[in-house]
């Protein structure tokens, strides 16, 4: 894929990338997960280092993580491996395979490794990797049957706001998404989607609304988890689309807001990603209590009352 103006200036605005090295997992996390049948499953997350994403949304920090180049073939499953020896006490039930780029991607992850990534994810009831709807196809159905488990793809919608979409130079038609989805149900393999609140050229009033209707979009398309991100800041472009009018970071209350109109979509796990939810602007009266809120949500999906707080209520 040849480098688009818009690429290039997003690129040209990041900060310094860090060392990423191709044989070391960047991190590993175990967290507990609601599932469509109401279970609660382990899930562990590795989230491997390799070639950068091709695509440069406007959003997106994960090329933070990686590396400059093709991933060297026989690295991840270097990392897997050491992941999982230095794991402690039972099993998980899921493995999740983050790579902050596309799985299906032969630079990303290169072909000659996928037996031996089938093999270390043996033990794993669910295995979930990433990918751009555009890069789902006949290798998704091949590692499918590789595996042990159920595989899950996880892919990104982010926004249907028909402006907003277009801006985050992401390269995703809807008519792409929903042939993706419809190959992945057809052939067994769940669905999870990235959607994301506060999408830049979004107006900060009908932002929620837009989440809510992004995820209503995806649970229409069979998708068994829903996971709401909120925009943050940090890679340059975003403070560039701030600066210009065009971005207003979310905030704490806007994240409830979302999750509160997603409950009625009973069919789907839909989620609040709570990854540094510190960081959101919050009531700091209220704030520690609205986030523990939100953990309750993510893990029964009922919904609850709201949180009181004079100080919120008097501003
Ligand atoms: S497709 Fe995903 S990994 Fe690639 S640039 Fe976009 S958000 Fe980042
Ligand atoms: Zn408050």
């Amino acid at each position: 894929m040849s480098a688009s103006v818009a690429d290039r200036r997003i690129r040209s605005l990041r900060p310094p990338k860090g060392h990423a090295d191709p044989y070391k997992a960047h991190g590993s996390s175990i967290e507990e997960e609601r599932r469509p049948d109401g279970q609660i499953e382990r899930a562990l997350t590795v989230f491997l280092t390799g070639a950068e994403c091709p695509f440069t949304c406007s959003f997106c920090d994960l090329w933070q993580w990686t590396i400059d180049g093709p991933t060297p073939p026989g690295a991840l499953t270097h990392q897997l491996e050491s992941v999982l020896e230095a794991l402690d006490g039972p099993a998980p039930d899921r493995l999740k395979l983050y790579n902050a780029s596309n799985f299906f991607d032969q630079r990303a992850v290169p072909t000659e490794d996928l037996p031996g990534i089938a093999a270390l994810a043996a033990p794993f009831g669910g295995v979930t990797v990433e990918s751009h709807a555009n890069t789902i196809g006949p290798k998704t159905l091949a590692f499918a049957r590789q595996i042990s488990g159920r595989l899950e793809v996880a892919v990104g919608l982010e926004t249907i706001h028909p402006v907003a979409a277009a801006q985050l130079n992401k390269r995703l038609d809807l008519a792409r998404f929903d042939a993706a989805a419809r190959l992945l149900s057809e052939n067994g393999i769940d669905l999870r989607v990235f959607v994301l609140l506060g999408a830049p050229y979004v107006r900060v009033e009908d932002s929620v609304e837009w989440t809510v209707r992004t995820v209503e979009y995806a649970v229409a398309r069979g998708a068994a988890v829903v996971s709401i991100i909120p925009v943050r800041g940090g890679n340059g472009e975003i403070e560039r689309l701030q600066a210009e009018g065009h971005f207003v970071p979310p905030t704490l209350s806007q994240l409830e807001a979302a999750l509160d109109g997603c409950l009625q979509f009973t069919s789907t796990v839909v989620t609040a990603d709570l990854w540094d939810v510190e960081r959101l602007p919050a009531c700091e009266h209220c704030g520690p209590a609205r986030i523990e809120r939100l953990r309750r949500l993510n893990m029964t999906g009922r919904a609850e009352p709201g949180i009181a707080c004079p100080t919120c209520a008097a501003a």
